[in-house]
């Protein structure tokens, strides 16, 4: 897998954990910490090649195939602290 856009380090990596270990009330996802947000949205990037399926359309828009292909490129999106938000891929 290829990913555009990668950082040594984001801005949002800088943001520390405020989360109280052993204490679930203030321990993400029950906690406001943006660390462990953006750290799990990190952690949600594809790091290895994967299939997506398409549908093939006739020119009335009806389905007439499907076609799998495999992704191994994608482009990082990011968010005001360089948060990943979402990532792309092309056609
Ligand atoms: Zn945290």
């Amino acid at each position: 897998m290829k990913i555009n856009g990668l950082k040594k380090k984001a801005l949002w990596e800088n943001i520390k954990c405020c989360c109280i270990k052993g204490d679930v009330e203030h321990t993400y996802p029950l906690s406001e910490c943006k660390h462990c947000k953006f750290m799990e949205c990190w952690q949600s990037v594809p790091k290895k090649d994967f299939t997506v399926n398409d549908d093939i359309r006739d020119k009335n828009g009806k389905v007439t195939k499907k076609q799998t292909r495999t992704i191994k490129e994608i482009t990082l999106v990011r968010g005001s602290f360089e948060d990943v938000v979402a990532w792309t891929w092309s056609s």
